[in-house]
């Protein structure tokens, strides 16, 4: 089956950058069978959407707002995402939480809105290490669930997708490790049935956090494991190209 993999370049490149290797992707990731999507920052979204129409990617956003329009300053409308040709949108991603206080009730409110305009959410979660070590993590990661899918309801599986991201895993984080895709895959099955118990149908999940061209194989082998978000390792060809290969 194929993979779905997300490059996430967060707020790393310029718009010229950003334009530059959407081009390059467009001629060199061309062709892969997996599904590739490509999620720049807001500013570059509708020129990154013109130079990959026809090319076989597909197109992400970072965030959509919890409303389709209104007095929101500064936010930006799922509705005009999806007109522009965006199909995913990352909701919940471990940096928002921490840095802009996303709470598990807005994101609930942005995957409302989001599956409204007919975008398809990736909703993160993810333990930190606190939970982790103290063996926490699988209640956390139920509760993330249940509040950021309360009363969400989807008609298809592969009308939301499931990224866990570990927050300790993440490149961004200087002690990251990634974690073994065994385990991966054990947390990714845990994720999956509370999800389905929750939205009543099995969605897709990925897992994100320091993947790299040297683990990719290890978790692609593990049939749990839809595919990847992928942060650091995006923004460079060769490294991507072996991830989405
Ligand atoms: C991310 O932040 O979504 C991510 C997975 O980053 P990285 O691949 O750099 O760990």
């Amino acid at each position: 089956m194929k993979k779905l993999i997300i490059a996430n370049w967060k707020m790393q490149l310029g718009y010229r950058a950003s334009l530059d290797l959407a081009r390059l992707y467009t001629k060199q990731l061309a062709g892969l069978k997996n599904e590739i999507v490509l999620c720049p920052d807001y500013l570059s979204l509708p020129a990154v959407s013109a130079i990959l129409k026809k090319s076989g990617l597909l197109l992400g956003a970072q965030d959509s707002a919890a409303s389709a329009r209104g007095a929101y300053t500064g936010e930006v409308s799922p509705a005009d995402l999806k007109a522009l040709g965006v199909k995913y949108v990352i909701l919940g991603h471990s940096e928002r939480r921490e840095h802009l206080h996303e709470n598990s009730a807005i994101i609930n409110a942005k995957i409302k809105a989001a599956l409204a305009a007919g975008l398809t959410p990736v909703l993160c979660v993810g333990e930190k290490i606190a939970e982790r070590e103290s063996g926490e993590a699988r209640p956390y990661l139920a509760e993330e669930l249940r509040h950021a899918l309360k009363g969400v309801k989807i008609k298809r599986a592969s009308d939301l997708v499931i990224a866990y991201e570990p927050v300790w895993a993440i490149s961004t984080n200087k002690d990251a490790k990634p974690i073994d895709a065994i385990s991966a895959s054990d947390m990714l099955g845990f994720i999956q049935s509370k999800a389905a118990n929750l939205l009543e149908k099995k969605p897709r999940v990925l897992y994100g956090g320091s993947v790299f061209p040297g683990n990719a194989a290890d978790f692609s082998a593990q049939p749990v494991i839809g595919g990847f978000l992928v942060g650091g390792a995006s923004l460079k060809l060769t490294d991507f190209k072996i991830i989405c290969s």
